[in-house]
């Protein structure tokens, strides 16, 4: 039983473009109630690791392979970074972040466009070379401006809109795969 039905865009997702193996570390953004946790945990298995963070706590429990984290990520407190320097840096990181709405279509916008920044610059900082990045973001905006930040850092990157999500639904995902690292 998953803690939600985003469960499936994850699943959808993953058929897609092969997100995760066995034995993999994952950093799992914008978690709770956990469902993405959850699946990815599974996918990973016993030789995996599955960090999850968010602002809200969860009532589920996880498995062993998994740690939950209730903290904002635009934070920089200690025990977020206590939780994730041991396990940096990640094979995947996925973002399925939302702010809270507002009805206003620009600042709903601007506030995802936000988070989504956020994720990356976590990437940046936390992302094995050769490591899987997917991010959720509300369309229209500067969707296309992020899109051409983050495409020299990946291999190859897609957008995608999950069958599972619900039509009406502004949100999509970008895929980015083999990340190239940093030079610094
Ligand atoms: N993927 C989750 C699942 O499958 O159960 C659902 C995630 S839900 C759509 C979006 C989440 O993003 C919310 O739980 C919200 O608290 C979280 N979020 C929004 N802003 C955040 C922030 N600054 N730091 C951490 N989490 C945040």
């Amino acid at each position: 039983n998953y803690a939600a039905r985003s469960v499936y865009k994850l699943k959808e997702m993953d058929k897609r473009f092969h997100i995760f193996k066995p034995g993999q570390t994952v950093l799992d953004l914008g978690a709770a109630p956990g469902s993405w946790t959850q699946f990815a945990g599974e996918k990973v298995g016993k030789q995996g690791r599955v960090l999850s963070v968010d602002l809200q706590s969860t009532k589920h429990s996880f498995a062993d392979n998994i740690t939950f984290l209730q903290a904002d990520v635009f934070s920089d407190s200690p025990e977020l970074l206590e939780a994730i320097e041991p396990l940096a840096p990640f094979d995947v990181i996925i973002s399925d972040m939302a702010p809270k709405t507002t009805g206003i279509k620009f600042a709903d916008q601007a506030n995802s466009l936000e988070l989504c920044q956020r994720a990356f610059e976590v990437a940046r900082k936390y992302l094995k070379k050769g490591g899987n990045f997917a991010v959720k973001i509300f369309e229209g905006g500067e969707i296309n401006d992020y899109r051409n930040e983050i495409r020299p850092h990946f291999g190859k990157i897609k957008n995608f809109k999950p069958h599972s999500s619900r039509a009406e639904s502004k949100e999509i995902f970008i895929v980015a795969l083999g990340f190239r690292g940093i030079e610094e």
